[in-house]
């Protein structure tokens, strides 16, 4: 894509935007270049309004669990993965993962997310046994799993489609896809960043319009700050709006900053606040098809990812319960369920908890019986975060 700022005046683009005309690649370039700040917050944040109300701001409680970090690519900007044969790798045991389902539960948990690792030896038989191990003993806990690369790798090694892949995978309990893998939808990046071996953005997007045709949501992410220029980057939310006026697959959008410690990438310059906030409130204004924007504490810290809830994001995200991808660079924040709605509750919104494909709100009542059920399984640190539970009611 040959991408250039359009020539309009900031102003026009912005209110075209809040009256709900669609703005062009051009003009989302333009804005990134010299939009203002806070002109930026106020027209995302109507559009944010306009699609999910004014009241409310929603997170949800999952867990990240990375089942492998044994993993056959080496992208530039991962601190996660091992080689296959490295004596920290590691494949955890279906009983352990049942484990880590348990705690998420007794934490008032409603899905987790599993992602490798694109481990060389996996056959499509393991995936499909730990689904069908995990939709079997938890069938309230929602599966989101597997991302393109891995699906790419499965449909590889066992001569499959996307779409055959995608199917065998529902088939066993998969009811959603993770947006990992897509950095940047653009294959020069990718290439820079040693991300296109591992998928392209065309097979990134193919995977996901399998999914969706599949009748499986699934979220759409960018990671972003890794040296590319800023026309990539619309590159990249274009590609995404193609496919959600093709499919209307995707649940939300989520987008953070390269984290860099302990990566090949130590010497890319860090991104700030001010262009995370700028990014945000572009990506809501540009997404005029997508209906959920989430803010990253994870990534941000606390306080920015709060304030991105003003930037056009409507949702926090999970509490992180287990996060071991972005923490391994550096990034380590957690929090209880209590802090998050404080959070929210401090921003000007109710506090929502939702359903990992935002289809409701889950109140504590649901969650309860389920959280008392499976407490047992807290290591000592989580029961701490469980007596806090009740404080709000
Ligand atoms: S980002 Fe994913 S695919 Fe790339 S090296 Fe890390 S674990 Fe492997």
């Amino acid at each position: 894509m040959n991408l250039h700022p359009s020539q309009r005046p900031v102003r026009d683009i912005l209110d075209d935007a809040v009256s709900g005309l669609r703005i062009t690649a051009g003009d989302a370039h333009s804005l990134l270049v010299d939009g203002d700040l806070l002109d930026l917050g106020l027209a995302a944040d109507e559009i944010r309004c306009r699609l999910n109300g004014e009241n409310v701001a929603t997170y949800n409680i999952d867990r990240n669990i990375n089942y492998t970090n044994v993993c056959v690519y080496k992208c530039r900007f991962c601190a996660f993965y091992r080689e296959p044969g490295a004596v920290d790798g590691y494949l955890l045991p279906f009983d352990e993962i049942g484990r880590k389902v348990e705690e998420t539960l007794a934490l008032n948990g409603t899905g987790i997310l599993l992602q490798g690792g694109v481990h060389p030896d996996l056959p499509i038989t393991y995936y499909e046994d730990l689904l069908g191990f995990l939709s079997e003993r938890y069938p309230e806990i929602h599966l989101h799993a597997f991302s393109p690369p891995e699906v790419k790798f499965i449909a590889k090694k066992e001569r499959m489609s996307f779409f055959e892949v995608i199917e065998r995978l529902k088939q066993a309990g998969l009811q959603s896809i993770p947006g990992g893998g897509a950095e940047i939808l653009s294959d020069g990046v990718r290439k820079e960043v040693l991300a296109y071996g591992k998928c392209s953005a065309d097979e990134w997007i193919d995977v996901m319009r399998q999914a969706h045709r599949n009748g499986l949501r699934t979220s759409s992410t960018m990671m972003y700050g890794m040296g590319e220029d800023l026309a990539t980057r619309i590159e990249h939310m274009q590609r995404v709006r193609d496919l959600q006026d093709e499919t209307g697959g995707f649940t939300a959008f989520i987008s953070w900053t390269f984290q860099h410690d302990h990566t090949d990438m130590e010497d890319v310059p860090e991104t700030f606040a001010h262009e995370y906030l700028t990014t945000l409130a572009v990506s809501r204004l540009f997404l005029d098809n997508i209906q959920h924007v989430q803010t990253s504490w994870v990534t941000q810290g606390k306080k920015i990812g709060q304030l991105g809830l003003k930037f056009g994001a409507d949702d926090m995200g999970s509490i992180m319960i287990e996060e071991n991808v972005v923490s391994a660079a550096g990034t380590c924040y957690q929090m209880s369920q209590d802090e998050m709605e404080h959070l929210i509750v401090a921003a000007g919104y109710e506090p929502r908890q939702r359903t990992n494909l935002y289809e409701r709100f889950v109140s504590r009542e649901d969650t309860a019986p389920l959280a008392g059920e499976y407490r047992h399984a807290l290591t000592p640190e989580k029961q701490d975060l469980v007596t806090l539970l009740p404080i709000l009611g």
